[in-house]
């Protein structure tokens, strides 16, 4: 099937679906975006992410570029047309395009581009099954990473670097020591009574909507959750540790720095977790 890509409007070939050289989003990261899970058809928490593009256009001092029932009439077109019954769409709004000047065009029509990638669910499962390894690093991004920007190459810089040692994501680590998040995931780790902590929010962090959902899923549980930073060591002791994020919904972490954590395998309660999570979440047909 030839994929499509919408952009300002229009319903490109992929391979036709451009944006204008002076786009503010390729030349100042002056862009923000969601990515949302496709499950069985469907888009996951679309509500929340939808919350939360709002969140972050009104925090750069922009407006949705459309109702939300278009957004999500477009959304929904984009993942039928591509035929995507497991995997995601990502949704990106730039302030538009204008000659290049630092300051915000008066008149700017932003750029909206929405695209839809099929994802293998038995990949995901194969992976899950392993878990991940991750490597800690120094936390050199903006002190807004709440907003949901595309300013993303201290993540694609981290990530390569834990890449190039095996690992399947980075956690940054700030200037106290304490563990921020994932490049682009949020960061759990479970003590040895079975409390599940992850850093409250604040401007150093994604406020994840799978960290979202997840809260619910495990207070629904009975599981307690604590809310506050820890340390790499910290993490390295833990009983389980996992990331949270739209794409990797509940991954289990089963090294850090090359340690061990628990057992060195996927824990139990990051995979109840991971397999109770859908029955948390908000289904909405695409
Ligand atoms: N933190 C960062 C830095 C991210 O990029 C992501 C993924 N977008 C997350 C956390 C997890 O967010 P979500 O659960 O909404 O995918």
């Amino acid at each position: 099937m030839s994929r499509v890509v919408y952009v300002n409007g229009l319903y490109k070939r992929y391979d036709q679906a451009l944006v204008h050289a002076e786009d503010r989003g390729f030349q100042f990261a002056d862009a923000v975006y969601e990515v949302i899970e496709v499950n069985g058809g469907c888009l996951v928490d679309a509500t929340r992410h939808l919350d939360r593009l709002e969140r972050s256009l009104g925090e750069i001092g922009m407006l949705p570029p459309m109702s939300r029932a278009s957004l999500l009439t477009v959304i929904g077109n984009v993942v039928r047309r591509n035929g995507v019954y497991d995997g995601l769409v990502y949704l990106q709004v730039s302030r538009g395009a204008g000659p290049r000047d630092f300051a915000f065009p008066s008149n700017g029509r932003p750029t909206v581009v929405v695209i839809a990638r099929r994802q293998s669910r038995s990949a995901f499962l194969a992976k899950a099954a392993k878990g991940i390894s991750i490597v800690t690093m120094p936390d050199i991004r903006w002190r807004r990473c709440d907003i949901k920007t595309v300013m993303l190459l201290p993540a694609c810089l981290a990530k390569n670097a834990a890449a190039a040692k095996g690992a399947g994501e980075a956690w940054f680590v700030d200037e106290k020591g304490l563990v921020t998040e994932g490049a682009s995931s949020n960061a759990w780790i479970v003590t040895e009574d079975g409390a599940l902590v992850t850093r409250h929010l604040d401007e150093r962090i994604l406020g994840g909507i799978t960290r979202a959902t997840l809260k619910d899923v495990a207070a629904a549980e009975g599981l307690t959750i604590v809310e506050r930073p820890f340390t790499p060591s910290e993490a390295r002791r833990a009983r389980e540790a996992f990331i949270t994020s739209a794409t990797n919904t509940v991954m289990p972490v089963v090294a850090i720095d090359g340690d061990p954590v628990g057992a060195g395998k996927p824990g139990h309660i990051a995979e109840k977790l991971r397999l109770s999570f859908h029955h948390g979440a908000e289904f909405l047909d695409a």
